[in-house]
């Protein structure tokens, strides 16, 4: 497959449309970015690798890293993790607090920021240094010593984040946040401010398309089954309200941040991040959710 030429193409159309959509600016630090910013890079298990635009420039991948503190909780606790959150779609908006209520304080599924709270919660209680242990699990499974928390994006985000620190509140009057709600927001808001660039994020998802297993050295992250279900819960949970959508246009498991990135996974074949800091009204990026729709259907590679 000429990944090269079909991205190429893709790239130069999706490029020039007008993006209708608005940078983040609810967390001030993200409102900084170039919005006009533009990258993919694809990385295959054959090494087939390949970037274009701004594939090389860092930014801010927000939710996407909840998929990594999700995969660090679960191979720490196995399938108990189930009985403080779900696994269903939300169909909600990420930050909702009436859905909190009505299922009483256990977050619909990990990737909604309760969810992602009631991970970092569990993290913190089974970690000696949080904010660091998981920073060397991320750089253990990326093979890359490079990458870090943005002190500034964390602490834009300190500043503003009420609505979650209602929720972790609202979520440990039902009892289910174990912490001090300030451990555990602040943890929640440095994992938040992760950096990456494009290829960096396409290597640190590389195992998730790889049966659990990391691809330089075969050693296993996660086994095969729950490799399987980290990928489910991309696919159904993993882009808001709009899960549905990017189901049916993109067809991959996949998870975006408000930074504007894209990780998508094609079991047994690659991973691709994009990443344009324009968002759509459901949050997710405009141009990125453009680009993967015509790269699955020109490239007749996505999972149905
Ligand atoms: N840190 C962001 C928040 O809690 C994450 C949102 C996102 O990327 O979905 O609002």
């Amino acid at each position: 497959m000429n990944f090269k030429e079909i991205i190429e193409e893709i790239y130069h159309k999706v490029k020039n449309i007008d993006s209708k959509g608005e940078v983040a600016s609810y967390i001030p630090e993200l409102a900084t970015v170039d919005a006009e910013s533009f990258g993919i890079y694809i990385s295959t298990l054959d090494q087939n690798n390949f970037g274009i635009g701004n594939w090389q420039d860092k930014f801010s991948i927000q939710s996407i890293a909840k998929v990594l503190s999700l995969v660090l909780a679960y191979r720490m606790v196995g399938e108990k993790i189930w009985t403080r959150l779900g696994v269903e779609p939300s169909g909600n908006p990420f930050n909702s607090l009436t859905q909190l209520e009505v299922d009483n304080g256990i977050p619909r599924n990990p990737f909604i920021n309760a969810g992602a709270i009631v991970i970092c919660d569990i993290l913190i209680s089974h970690l000696e240094n949080p904010k660091e242990d998981f920073l060397a699990f991320v750089r253990s499974i990326s093979n890359n010593t490079a990458l870090n928390y943005s002190y500034a994006v964390a602490e834009s985000e300190k500043e503003i984040g009420f609505r979650n620190i209602a929720l972790c509140n609202f979520i440990k009057s039902f009892g289910n946040i174990e912490n001090e709600p300030s451990e555990v927001l602040n943890f929640y808001f440095d994992l938040c401010s992760l950096e990456m660039n494009c290829q960096q994020l396409s290597e640190a998802f590389l195992f998730l398309a790889n049966n659990g297993r990391r691809t330089i050295d075969n050693i296993a992250i996660l086994t095969k089954s729950q490799s399987k279900r980290i990928n489910a819960l991309m696919q159904t949970c993993g882009f808001y309200d709009e899960s549905g959508e990017f189901a049916f246009k993109v067809g991959l498991p996949g998870k975006s941040g408000v930074g504007g990135g894209i990780i998508a996974v094609h079991p047994n074949q690659y991973t691709i991040a994009v990443w344009s800091p324009k968002l759509n009204k459901k949050g997710n990026s405009y141009k990125g959710m453009r680009f993967l729709e015509d790269f699955t259907t020109k490239s007749e590679l996505s999972i149905f």
